[in-house]
């Protein structure tokens, strides 16, 4: 498979009351061609952060670029002129987000929105981009679309809502689909059925999928690859499997111990992990999890542990990994 986006070593600041917040600290991760990525973490972890920066979305103040490039199709966004950038956002590159109504324009037809990046980027008249909105919104399973295309945000359920996004997102067959907790605000059954919609598309379209979640469950079905990050970096990243039955790093634990469990008696407690995010805008020297971590070691907090190479695709950085720390095994409430 190709590659289609590299992110290598991305830094993103914010200002915010004097103080300088390191929200992603030298992120790097690469997307192929029909696969998805899930970039898992708490709120704060700097998962958002990273997929906004790939759409160039920072808001800037008082967001900075620090360092970092972002290469997709062997050209490096972050070198764009805002203008260049238009013309790939929305294209080549388009989003999702949590929230349909507040990235929806409310006065508008449903109709009118998808056609306005048919006819900016792919030239089309207003009837043909109208006939295409019609079959977009039937590939993602709109009942009766010659009726809803010519409805408002508000005239749409939740699930439907969610559905145009995509439809919206999808109509110039981007290379790269960034969805942001798509499915958050949704109930179970939605969310199953808009991330079913997700995989069929891609099968479809080949589109490359950047899953942003918090949630380690909507992951097992949806996702090839998984990136977990925490204070700003990724800590561990490998193929769904390796992830779920080989995690390595004690974040990654608590994520899967903090899942429910399809054998789970009612009543029984789930373990959230204790204790909160670290403050970037003081971050830690070593180990961002080091606070939290029941397995901390005295380095831990001094030094950050490099990545180690558990398979060509599972890398994951923790002091426990290095050859003269003690053989701590993946504790029970981990086990999936
Ligand atoms: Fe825990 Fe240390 Fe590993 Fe960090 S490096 S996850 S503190 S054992
Ligand atoms: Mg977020």
């Amino acid at each position: 498979m190709k590659k289609i986006l590299d992110v290598d070593n991305l830094s993103i600041s914010f200002d915010t009351y004097g103080a300088e917040v390191q929200a992603v600290r030298g992120v790097t991760f690469d997307l192929y061609e029909k696969e998805t990525l899930a970039i898992v973490g708490e709120s704060g972890s700097g998962k958002s952060v990273t997929a906004q920066a790939v759409m160039r979305l920072t808001p800037m103040p008082p967001g900075k670029f620090v360092s970092g490039s972002i290469t997709f199709q062997g050209e490096d966004l972050t070198k764009k002129s805002d203008k260049q950038m238009e013309a790939i956002r929305g294209k080549d590159i388009s989003m999702v987000f949590q929230d349909p109504m507040t990235s929806l324009n409310p006065t508008m037809t449903v109709g009118k929105q998808i056609s306005e990046g048919l006819i900016k980027h792919q030239n089309m008249s207003k009837k043909q981009a109208f006939q295409r909105g019609i079959e977009l919104l039937k590939l993602v399973g709109i009942p009766n679309p010659e009726r809803r295309i010519n409805q408002y945000p508000h005239q749409y359920s939740g699930g439907m809502r969610q559905r145009a996004m995509i439809a919206i997102a999808l109509a110039c067959n981007p290379k790269v689909l960034i969805a942001d907790e798509p499915t958050t605000a949704l109930d179970v059954t939605i969310q199953a059925q808009i991330l079913d919609l997700m995989r069929d598309l891609q099968d479809k379209t080949g589109t490359a999928i950047i899953l942003i979640t918090h949630d380690l469950g909507v992951v097992a079905n949806s996702a090839h690859r998984v990136a977990v990050m925490y204070g700003g970096k990724i800590v561990e990243t490998g193929k769904v499997d390796e992830i779920f039955y080989n995690p390595k790093h004690p974040y990654t634990w608590g994520l899967l111990g903090s899942m429910p469990k399809l054998d789970q008696n009612a009543g029984e407690k789930l373990q959230a992990i204790p204790g909160s995010p670290p403050d970037l805008a003081e971050p830690p020297k070593g180990c961002p999890f080091a606070a939290r971590c029941p397995f901390a070691m005295n380095i831990c907090d001094k030094k950050m542990p490099q990545y180690t190479e558990l398979s060509e695709s599972h890398h994951a950085a923790c002091w426990l990994l290095d050859e003269r720390a003690p053989k701590v095994e993946q504790p029970e409430y981990a086990k999936v």
